[in-house]
């Protein structure tokens, strides 16, 4: 038997409010806090939160993050980190923004505290970064021998973001259940300390990761409702949590396999930033879930999507489905998370997949 290997972050702390108690947390890490805040929210926070700070006689320090993560950028943040002697470096924004703070932090051997803004991905727990150049173009992946501390989620803060992050966000965890069954039929390794690896699923991050789908068939649709009306209730903290915390661990710790191979082919496409990360994983479920001729599964899973606003062409991606495009998505699937799932697959058959899924009728 193989051995096998579950990471997580220290802390959780998910409910509404939670950020204006944000000197409470970082508290319990250190007295000198670096903070790189979303542009979108740093003219707001960065008052706030300094005075906050100030008021409690600790060090704050704010960074705006705008643009791309980039090995510059990131080195950037760690000369001010350092100027300012912080012991915590805090994250708050986007996926890019927390993959920034989680390099710094590694970097300055810092504790990490994540602030997610939105739930639209399952990137927060985790322990890596994802590095681009300038040009926007994936240059490098940094993994770490830690998750971040503390991931703190702000439900006020989420329930007043934008529907449709949400809802991608769904999709990511719904990827995460079917992506781990085809990694436990092939027995593929996980992400965890792949240095001393491989390492296979433990139980235990076997059962959060089909607990991602349960949770997003049960309350998608009401926490979206939710969403809409910026109310925070049962479902919407269902959902935030299997979008953040259930499908974080669940893809950590089992494993990606084709719906991500395809969202990356739609990402290679010229009109491949049109969607968000869960929207394009939303498409590559559908082909996954039609190569393994899993067709009843399928039609429920096209239903859902019909029903909270999913796609379910590339079309609705922004994506002509031209043949081009078509060539692009299936290309290269050599030696990709292709090779997770429990058959064989080459291009033409990717391809022919693609062509399948564009071919179903409309609801
Ligand atoms: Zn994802």
């Amino acid at each position: 038997m193989a051995s096998m290997a579950f990471g997580s972050p220290s802390r959780y702390i998910q409910g509404p409010g939670e950020l204006a108690r944000l000197t409470a947390h970082t508290g319990k890490y250190g007295r000198k806090v670096f903070a790189v805040i979303d542009s979108w929210f740093f003219d707001d926070l960065s008052a706030r939160l300094k005075e906050l700070f100030d008021s409690c006689g600790r060090a704050f320090e704010p960074a705006c993050f705008s643009g791309e993560i980039t090995k510059e950028v990131i080195e950037g943040y760690c000369e001010k980190a350092q100027a300012c002697e912080a012991d915590v470096i805090v994250g708050i924004g986007g996926g890019k923004t927390l993959d920034s703070a989680k390099a710094v932090a590694a970097k300055q051997g810092c504790s990490l505290v994540v602030v997610p803004t939105s739930a639209s991905t399952d990137a927060p727990t985790s322990a890596m970064s994802i590095i681009y150049n300038e040009r926007h173009e994936h240059v490098d992946v940094y993994y770490y021998s830690k998750n971040p501390d503390l991931v703190l989620v702000d439900s006020r803060i989420i329930a007043d973001a934008p529907v449709r992050f949400l809802v991608s966000g769904m999709a990511d965890a719904l990827a995460t259940t079917y992506e781990a069954r085809a990694t436990l039929l092939t027995k593929s390794p996980n992400y965890i300390d792949q240095e001393t690896g491989p390492y296979g699923a433990t139980l235990t991050a076997c059962a959060v990761a089909e607990l991602c789908a349960e949770t997003i068939f049960k309350y998608g649709e009401d926490a979206k409702e939710a969403n809409e009306a910026h109310i925070v209730n049962e479902a919407l903290e269902a959902v935030i949590e299997a979008n953040t915390l259930m499908s974080g661990l669940g893809f950590e710790n089992v494993g990606c396999a084709a719906s991500h191979v395809i969202h990356n082919g739609i990402s290679a496409t010229a009109e491949g930033d049109k969607s968000l990360h869960g929207e394009k994983v939303a498409y590559g479920i559908l082909c996954q879930l039609t190569a393994e001729g899993n067709l009843e599964e399928r039609a429920k899973v096209r239903a859902f999507f019909h029903a909270v606003g999913l796609p379910l062409y590339l079309k609705d991606l922004g994506v002509p489905a031209t043949e081009e495009n078509l060539r692009i998505i299936s290309g290269d699937t050599k030696n990709t998370e292709w090779t997770r799932e429990p058959f064989p697959m080459d291009d033409e058959a990717v391809y022919k997949v693609l062509k399948e899924v564009e071919s179903l009728p409309p609801l």
